[in-house]
C-alpha cells in the first residue's frame, strides 16, 4: 500500500515539475487519419491553458454557425501591458480546406510551452488564432458558412470570423502579423507543363506600393533570408511566395496587391505583415498531414525566433513608420500592375510523372509593381449620412468620423463621365473617366454628411476604399456598385482645407 502511494506521489511530483505538455495532439490521437475537429481543438486549447501560466485561451468571436473562435495569448506578464514587448499575431485557417495551418498552430502552441522556447516571451507577447474558419474546416471547404472567401473580406469586414481577427488586432495594435495558408500545386495546367511547385513552405511579403518601403525592404533583406536558412537547415524546402500558372504561359508574381486579404489589409497599416503558404496534400486534406503540419509549425517558430532576435529593431521600425503614416499626405497609388524588371526567379519544382526534384528558371517573372495612377490625398472625405453602406464600412473598420462639418473649405466632387473596362492583374475593372467639380463647403447642405479626416492610422485604407478610380475600392464590390454610375456625381466628396 505504502509502495503504491509512493509511486502515485512520485508520479504526481513528475507531473508538477514537468516542463512540457505531455498530452498528445488531437492529430496524433487521430493517428494522422483525420484532422483535428473543432470539438477536439476547443478541448485541447483549454487544456493548454490549464496546464501553463504562460498562456491564456480566450474566445474572440463566433463563426456564422456559432462555433467559437479562439486566441491563445502567450505572455510572461499581462498580455499587451508591457510596452517594451513586441506584439505578434499569427492566424491560421481562414480557408477551411487548408488544414495544416491549424494543425501547425497546435504543434507550435505545444512547442512554445517547452522549456527551450520560453525565452521567446522575454521580449514577445504572442497571440495565436489556430482556426479562423471553423465552419469551413468541419466540411473541408475554403469558404465560411455564408459562402464568403474570408481572405477577400478584409476590406468590407462583414463576416464575423474576419471581424474577430480585426477586433483583436485593433485592441493590441500588433507590430508583426502572419496569415497562415496552404497552396495547391497539383493543378492540371502545371501537370500538363510537366512539373509542380515543390516548396514545403512559401513566405509572402507586403507588395502594395502604398506601404512603407522601409518595412518592405526589411522583410526582403532581413526576414526572408533568416526564415530561408532556418527552414533549409531543418530540411524543409522554401521559396518566396509566387502565384501564377506555368512559366511562359501565365506570368508569375508575388500574389495580389489587394488590401482585402489578411496580409495587405494589416500591411497597409504599416505592420510587419506576412502570409505563409504550406504545400497542400494531393487529396487536399489528409495526405502527408504530419509533414505539412510540422512545416507550418517550423516556419512559424522561425518567424518568432527572428522577432526575438530583432525585437528592438522591429519595434523602432514600426513605431517610426506608423508615426510617419499619420502625417503622410503623399499621393496614393490607386491603380497598379506587376511587371517584369528583368529579374529571374529560380523555382524549386518536382517533375511529373517521375517525381524528380529540380529547379526551373522563370523568365516571365513579374516581381515589380508599377504605379499606374496616383491621386492626391484630400484632408478629409465627406460621406452622406444616408449612405448606410459607406457608414457601415467606416463602423466595421472602427474608422474615426464626426459630424462637425467645417464652415470653410473646398469640395472636390467627382463627375463620372463614362466608365470603361480595363483589365489589371487578370481582373476586369470599371475604369471611370472623371472630371472634378469644385464647390465651397457652404454651398452644400453639410449637415447631411459625416467628416472622415485622414490623419488617422487607416488613412490609406480610406483613400483606397473611397476613391472612385481605385481598382481596390469599395465600388468594385457588387453591393457598392451603385456608388459609381455614369452621369451621376460620385456621392463621397473630397474636402480640402482653406
Ligand atoms: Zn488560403
Amino acid at each position: 500500500m505504502i509502495k503504491i502511494m509512493k509511486i502515485a506521489f512520485l508520479y504526481l511530483l513528475t507531473l508538477l515539475v514537468s516542463n512540457s505538455f505531455a498530452q498528445k495532439l488531437p492529430l496524433e490521437e487521430n493517428n494522422f487519419q483525420s484532422v483535428t475537429s473543432h470539438k477536439q481543438l476547443s478541448e485541447f486549447v483549454k487544456e493548454l491553458d490549464n496546464f501553463s501560466d504562460l498562456l491564456k485561451t480566450e474566445e474572440i468571436g463566433k463563426s456564422v454557425e456559432g462555433r467559437e473562435i479562439f486566441v491563445l495569448k502567450f505572455s510572461k506578464d499581462e498580455f499587451g501591458e508591457d510596452d517594451t514587448k513586441l506584439r505578434i499575431l499569427f492566424f491560421a485557417q481562414q480557408h477551411g480546406n487548408e488544414q495544416s495551418g491549424k494543425e501547425g498552430a497546435l504543434i507550435l502552441a505545444k512547442r512554445l510551452l517547452e522549456k527551450e522556447n520560453k525565452f521567446l516571451f522575454d521580449k514577445i507577447d504572442f497571440a495565436l488564432i489556430p482556426q479562423v474558419n471553423p465552419d469551413g474546416s468541419e466540411v473541408n471547404k475554403r469558404r465560411n458558412a455564408n459562402n464568403v472567401d474570408l481572405n477577400r473580406n478584409h476590406l468590407l469586414l462583414e463576416e464575423p470570423e474576419v471581424q474577430a481577427v480585426h477586433n483583436l488586432f485593433n485592441k493590441y495594435n500588433f507590430e508583426v502579423t502572419l496569415d497562415v495558408h496552404e497552396y495547391y500545386p497539383y493543378s492540371q495546367d502545371w501537370k500538363d507543363f510537366g512539373f509542380y511547385k515543390r516548396a514545403d513552405e512559401q513566405l509572402g511579403m507586403i507588395t502594395n506600393p502604398n506601404v512603407s518601403e522601409r518595412i518592405k525592404s526589411f522583410q526582403k533583406e532581413k526576414v526572408f533570408p533568416f526564415i530561408s536558412d532556418w527552414l533549409h537547415s531543418r530540411k524543409f524546402s522554401f521559396n518566396e511566395y509566387v502565384v501564377g500558372g506555368p512559366p511562359n504561359i501565365e506570368r508569375l508574381r508575388h500574389s495580389t496587391v489587394d488590401i482585402n486579404d489578411g496580409r495587405q489589409s494589416l500591411g497597409i497599416l504599416n505592420t510587419l505583415s506576412f502570409i505563409l503558404e504550406g504545400k497542400n496534400g494531393k487529396d487536399n486534406f489528409i495526405e502527408n498531414i504530419k509533414h505539412r503540419a510540422e512545416g507550418q509549425a517550423e516556419a512559424m517558430l522561425a518567424l518568432l525566433n527572428f522577432c526575438f532576435k530583432y525585437a528592438n529593431d522591429i519595434k523602432n521600425l514600426i513605431a517610426h513608420e506608423r508615426k510617419e503614416l499619420l502625417n503622410d499626405n503623399s499621393p496614393v497609388a490607386v491603380q497598379m500592375d506587376h511587371f517584369n524588371d528583368g529579374n529571374k526567379f529560380v523555382l524549386p519544382v518536382t517533375s511529373y510523372p517521375e517525381e524528380r526534384d529540380t529547379v526551373i528558371q522563370i523568365e516571365n517573372y513579374n516581381r515589380s509593381i508599377k504605379k499606374l495612377l496616383e491621386v492626391p490625398q484630400p484632408d478629409a472625405y465627406l460621406v452622406p449620412k444616408a449612405c448606410s453602406l459607406s457608414v457601415g464600412f467606416l463602423n466595421n473598420h472602427k474608422i474615426y468620423y464626426h459630424d462637425n462639418t467645417p464652415q470653410l473649405g473646398n469640395l472636390q466632387i467627382y463627375n463620372i463621365e463614362k466608365i470603361d473596362t480595363i483589365e489589371i492583374e487578370g481582373e476586369k475593372f470599371g475604369n471611370p473617366t472623371v472630371s472634378i467639380i469644385e464647390k465651397k463647403i457652404n454651398e452644400i447642405d453639410a449637415e447631411k454628411y459625416y467628416v472622415v479626416p485622414l490623419n488617422q492610422p487607416k488613412r490609406k485604407v480610406i483613400v483606397l476604399a473611397f476613391e472612385p478610380q481605385s481598382m481596390l475600392g469599395l465600388r468594385n464590390y457588387e453591393k457598392f456598385k451603385k456608388l459609381l454610375q455614369t452621369g451621376i456625381n460620385y456621392p463621397i466628396f473630397r474636402f480640402i482645407k482653406d
